[in-house]
């Protein structure tokens, strides 16, 4: 089943002689359960297309379909509610709440949607994300391996289709990166959800199923190593 379609995608920057093409005409769709890795150099415009696959951009022109919705052409209200719902997001620089505990950034994204929580849910994810002691800890009590487990949990905890991260483990040791990894594809597998992050690091890109290279906005190669 297709999850994302991404038509004719062009996202450009400024003006005149300040305009940036950051990226121009993309066009691949994705299917439910993949994980597909975006490399690329620094400026190709990997992280302009995961901002728009995401919804938390808009396109200069193109679409992007998520189960078949054109979500730019959602009202506003609209859009926020699939991207809560649909979406999470893991950054290179976690973005927790510093005033809430690590358990409350994970549930933030339930709050938000007025949705009751699936106690079980949670604590399943405080186990496998080893944070049940740290659950009442703030964010700058914890190291940085900790708070992006935290971030991961605040992505998953509404189980969104879709996994969006950008250079999750760039801040992190290979040991930590390693674990993230291994988390964000241990929920992958089991809610069947499509993993699409953008990362420098090879030995993460070599497990992915499918590895899109952007060069200067433009998809460079698009391969599936295995299935
Ligand atoms: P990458 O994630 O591959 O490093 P980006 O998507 O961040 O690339 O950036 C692609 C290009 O678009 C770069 O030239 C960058 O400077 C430019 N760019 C990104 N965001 C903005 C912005 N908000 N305003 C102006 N230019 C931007
Ligand atoms: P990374 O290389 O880690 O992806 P970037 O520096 O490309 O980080 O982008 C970080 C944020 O800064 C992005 O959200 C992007 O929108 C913004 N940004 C990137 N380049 C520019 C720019 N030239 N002008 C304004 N904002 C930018």
């Amino acid at each position: 089943m297709e999850i994302l379609k991404v038509e004719n995608l062009t996202k450009t920057y400024g003006k005149g002689d300040n305009e940036v093409v950051a990226i121009e005409n993309l066009n691949f769709t994705v299917e439910k359960g993949e994980f597909v890795a975006i490399v690329g150099p620094s400026g190709s415009g990997k992280s302009t297309l995961l901002h728009l696959i995401g919804g938390v951009d808009k396109p200069t022109s193109g679409k992007v379909f998520i189960e078949g919705v054109d979500i730019y052409g959602l009202k506003e209200k609209q859009l926020s509610i699939l991207r809560r719902r649909k979406v999470g997001f893991v950054f290179q620089s976690y973005n927790l709440i510093p005033v809430l505990t690590a358990e409350e950034n994970i549930l933030m994204p339930l709050l938000l949607d007025n949705r009751k929580q699936d106690k079980n849910y949670i604590d399943e994810l405080l186990e496998i994300l080893s944070l049940k002691d740290r659950r009442n800890h703030l964010p700058s009590q914890l190291s940085g391996g900790q708070q992006q487990r935290v971030s991961i949990g605040r992505a998953l905890s509404n189980k969104p289709a879709v996994i969006l991260a950008d250079e999750p483990t760039g801040n992190l040791d290979s040991k930590n990166s390693k674990e993230v990894l291994e988390l964000m594809r241990y929920s992958a597998q089991k809610y069947n959800q499509t993993l699409i992050l953008i990362t420098h690091d090879m030995n993460i890109a070599s497990q992915a199923n499918r590895v899109i290279s952007i060069i200067d906005g433009k998809i460079f190669a698009d391969e599936v190593v295995r299935k």
